[in-house]
């Protein structure tokens, strides 16, 4: 990665935002780790020397042993197969994605700690200087490292792959910039969490068990936020852990092409058009070749996505609050 590329990118993004780029289940403690590689299970918690491994899509760093960073690169290049029918392919130019395992979990508190994230947190991805996926080899929450893994690397591949590549001469001809709003970045998150089985079994379109019964108990007890309100917050907003139930529930549903049966576009091909218009920088890229201030950036792409969601529902003769009505409908149907 050079320092032309991320530079800009850097400046752009205030430290809050990091904040929503990360996934908070409980740590563990390296006394105790129950879930992990089996490399760094049975390595214990001490560090080894620096290793690296490149392979098709990804370089991962770690200072877990050789074994442990070859056992993340395969599971990444499997999650890099799921998410390419949504994504697409990375750009050579945006090669390798980067993902630091952390076998030694103080590294990461301090990593959380410099920038005032909780921590609770089990990874996050920064977007600069290098664009980086960070995690632990070991945890006590289930599935731990890859349900972090990959919720950090969606996360990734929203902003390298799904992202809008700056205007060449504006002095950054190579770097990209995040361009769908945060509800949706989130959703799309939980929504590829929620695929892992095992660590050779990825399967999308699996429902996360923990976010539909948060997502069920808010909306019965009226704690949910409306879909209106979610699709309004931007990059910088609180999210609490009922938002990022709510995101995962409406990404759920149209990924699943329910509750709204239309005709012309399903709601998996919504979201693609999304996708590709993130890439296309939403006809604004006026506005990112003259340095649009971040938040101001943010707030463009919150609304124009969600008008193009009620246009999405337009052509099918609803409205908002009747979607809404009966996305609740279906959520609370879900067994
Ligand atoms: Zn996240």
């Amino acid at each position: 990665m050079t320092s032309d590329r991320n530079g800009p990118w850097r400046k752009t993004v205030p430290p809050r935002l990091l904040a929503v780029l990360c996934l908070a289940w409980l740590t563990a403690a390296c006394s105790a780790p129950r879930h992990g590689l089996d490399a760094c299970l049975t390595a214990g918690c001490e560090s080894h020397r620096e290793a690296v491994t490149l392979s098709a899509r990804y370089r991962v760093r770690t200072d877990a042993g050789i074994a442990a960073a070859r056992q993340t690169a395969d599971f990444m290049e499997q999650a890099a197969d799921l998410w390419g029918p949504l994504f697409g392919d990375p750009d050579p130019a945006v090669l390798p994605l980067e993902v630091r395992l952390h076998q030694n979990t103080a590294d990461l508190s301090a990593l959380l700690a410099r920038r005032n994230l909780s921590p609770l947190a089990t990874g996050l991805y920064l977007p600069g200087p290098t664009p980086t996926i960070h995690t632990t080899c070991c945890g006590k929450e289930p599935g731990h490292p890859y349900r972090t893994l990959l919720h950090e690397g969606t996360h990734q591949f929203v902003h390298l792959v799904a992202g809008c590549p700056v205007l060449r001469g504006h002095g950054d001809n190579t770097g990209v910039r995040l361009a769908i709003p945060l509800w949706l970045n989130e959703g799309l998150a939980a929504y590829y969490e929620g695929a892992f089985v095992t660590p050779d079994r990825l399967e999308a379109g699996r429902v996360a068990p923990l976010r539909l019964k948060q997502l069920q108990q808010a909306l019965r007890r009226g704690r949910a936020p409306s879909v209106g309100s979610l699709m309004a917050k931007h990059y910088g907003a609180s999210f609490a852990p009922v938002d990022y139930a709510t995101a995962w529930g409406i990404v759920y549903a149209l990924m699943q092409e329910a509750p709204l049966s239309v005709e012309k576009i399903t709601g998996r091909q919504w979201i693609q058009g999304v996708v590709e218009k993130s890439r296309q920088g939403w006809g604004a890229l006026d506005s990112i070749s003259s340095n649009r201030p971040a938040r101001r950036w943010w707030d463009l792409i919150t609304e124009r996505t969600r008008a193009d969601f009620e246009a999405y529902l337009a052509g099918s003769g609803i409205g908002l609050p009747e979607w809404e009505a009966r996305w609740r409908k279906w959520i609370l149907s879900l067994p």
